[in-house]
């Protein structure tokens, strides 16, 4: 027999969207527990640099409705009218909660909270760039999650920290009851068992080989998804940032841009004003990738490769570096080996975000696409879920947003049900496919070697599926991971202990990120057109009339199907579809 907890509120992440979640319910007075691979303060939430969106107007005039209009533009006509509206009616309020929280937001000289200039967001719909980014220096994720993790300290949620969740438990009904969860220390298993679980478990930018993302982001809440048969939306969108430490993988927050800083090639040129005249290296994140791999393919790259280009901050003056960009000499110094007050950094588009996830409502619920449904017991919020406010490309200081708006969304749903939720019945074989799952890993001789096979399947990401994508290239692509997708279930491990067996997993984090992988380069490779972070060779318009579709990723037969695009918003009038230049 399994060893049984039992919960109201089991969240599966203890990052930003994690955390928020549980606070909302925690304040509701309800038994939650946060399940994590790492002490909660440790997730990637803790890396996010530049800031997070809101139109507080503290630098100059702002409209929420402008906030909204560049998400939409942003998002390349792909997100959802009504959850924007939701995210960028209730940002100010996010903040100023935070704020009242204790999170220690940089101050303008009138001691309003500051605001920093970021790609995408502009005034008057378009007009010029604005300060609408709230920052504390470039370390904002990291006050942000500290500031959450307290506030659950307070409210006495329960943490399970370095655990990992397994699989989702549903029953006969499609319901979710929870999930199985193994803790590293000593490899024991558990089952949680739970009126409601909500997935939070972020990102999976390691399924390529050059990523801003730490180890951990393997896709685990998207492999448990696929596993118990849920689509997966809009998987084709993946962000490459512009600014990764070139050979590093190590972000330059685009808050370098934001004050002030610029891009040039091999011949000193600032060559942003050539691809986006007016917003130049504020552009949105897919145009100055693009601009790039541009310049570094007609041979004004910079490096022994010539494979990246310069960002140039010198000219901001050492006080100024220091004083808003503290982390970013610092990583430059240490990763790049230069010095920013004096030389340029080496940078490349490196991969950031996922745009696509687990398809949910505004509340958070998970929607089941195959039967048009609600499962009941699941949510998901953060990167893992795909609400959808990013669209085919995120603007960055969003996902921040992103993480405690629909954080609290969910945690208000879940508790405006709680009368008529009651916990039900486990079925008798509840774990029993995880079991096996994790018997047949420790029992395979001469399998697969996952460190290696993780690697194949990193390096065919990264060379089939990158910055432009090309039809050979996606379908070959599509077959290697296929083939690397069987080989998955054929894994073994030498090292067989139960404490902190690191080897494990890796193995297990692999037959997450194989589902991600596959899901991506199924639907790049149907997506006949070129929309935001998708860019096509062989096609490279953006196509309304047939794709201003949401892309749905079936686990089951990996088959592809559609839903249209939400253009209706919740109150305002729809922003109509335009061509999108910056
Ligand atoms: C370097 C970097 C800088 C960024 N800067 C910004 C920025 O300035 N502004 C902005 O808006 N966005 C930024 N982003 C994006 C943003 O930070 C992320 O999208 C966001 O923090 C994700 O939050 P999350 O709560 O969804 O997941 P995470 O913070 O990634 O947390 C995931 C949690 O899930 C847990 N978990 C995962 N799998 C399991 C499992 N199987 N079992 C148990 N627990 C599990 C992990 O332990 C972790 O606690 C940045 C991203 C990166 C990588």
């Amino acid at each position: 027999m399994l060893k049984r907890f039992e919960f109201d509120s089991l969240i599966i992440g203890g990052g930003g969207a994690g955390l928020r979640t549980a606070m909302q319910l925690a304040q509701a007075g309800q038994n939650v527990a946060v399940m994590t691979k790492v002490f909660p303060t440790r997730s990637h939430t803790v890396a996010a640099q530049g800031g997070i969106a809101a139109a507080l107007a503290n630098v100059s005039e702002d409209n929420w409705l402008w906030h909204m209009y560049d998400t939409i533009k942003g998002s390349d006509y792909l997100g959802d009218q009504d959850a924007i509206e939701y995210m960028c009616k209730h940002a100010a309020d996010a903040i100023y909660e935070l704020e009242h929280m204790g999170m220690p937001f940089d101050r303008n000289a009138d001691g309003r909270i500051y605001q920093r200039p970021f790609g995408g967001m502009t005034r008057n719909f378009g007009e010029s760039s604005i300060s609408r980014t709230c920052a504390v220096a470039d370390r904002t994720g990291h006050a942000m999650l500290h500031t959450l993790y307290q506030k659950n300290v307070e409210l006495k949620t329960q943490f399970f920290i370095e655990w990992i969740s397994l699989d989702l438990i549903r029953d006969l009904d499609g319901d979710v009851l929870g999930v199985i969860g193994l803790e590293l220390q000593t490899g024991d298993l558990a089952i949680f068992h739970a009126k409601n679980t909500i997935l939070a478990t972020g990102g999976a930018g390691r399924i390529f080989q050059a990523s801003t993302n730490a180890y951990i982001n393997t896709g685990d809440g998207l492999g448990m998804a696929a596993r118990a048969n849920i689509t997966l939306e809009d998987m084709e969108f993946w962000q490459f940032h512009p600014t990764g430490i070139l050979n590093a993988g190590v972000l330059v927050t685009e808050g370098a841009r934001g004050e002030g800083g610029y891009l040039i090639n091999s011949n000193g040129e600032r060559f942003m004003e050539k691809y986006a005249p007016q917003a130049k290296d504020l552009a949105s994140r897919d145009v100055v990738s693009r601009a790039i791999a541009t310049e570094v393919k007609e041979g004004r790259g910079i490096g022994l490769n010539k494979d990246g280009v310069y960002l140039t901050l010198a000219h901001l003056g050492e006080k100024l570096i220091n004083e808003k960009l503290p982390g970013i000499r610092e990583t430059s110094i240490k990763f790049a080996n230069v010095d920013p007050v004096v030389d340029p950094i080496p940078v490349v588009p490196t991969v950031h975000y996922m745009m696509g996830g687990i398809p949910t409502t505004l509340d958070g619920q998970v929607r089941d696409t195959i039967n048009q449904t609600e499962i009941q017991g699941l949510y998901a919020v953060g990167e893992c879920a795909c609400v959808s406010v990013h669209g085919a490309n995120r603007l960055g200081s969003n996902s921040l947003l992103d993480l405690i708006v629909f954080g609290r969304a969910a945690g208000l749903h879940i508790v405006a049900n709680s009368k008529k939720n009651k916990i039900k019945k486990l079925p008798l074989d509840a774990g029993q496919v995880t079991l096996k799952r994790l018997k047949k890993l420790e029992s395979q001789v001469d399998g697969e070697d996952p460190r290696a096979l993780g690697n194949e399947l990193r390096k065919t990401m990264q060379e089939h599926c990158g910055v432009f994508r090309f039809p050979e290239l996606l379908e070959a692509g599509y077959k290697k991971v296929l083939a690397i997708e069987k080989r998955v279930s054929n894994l073994s491990i030498q090292d067989k202990s139960k404490v902190f067996n690191t080897a494990r997993t890796e193995a297990l984090e692999l037959q997450n990120l194989v589902h991600v992988a596959l899901a991506t380069i199924t639907a790049a490779n149907n997506r006949k057109e070129s929309r935001g972070a998708h860019s096509r060779a062989d096609y490279p318009n953006r196509n309304d009339e047939t794709w201003l579709q949401h892309s749905l990723f079936n686990p089951t037969d990996h088959s592809m199907s559609y839903r249209p695009v939400k253009l209706k918003p919740l109150t305002v009038d729809s922003f109509p579809l335009k061509e999108r230049v910056y």
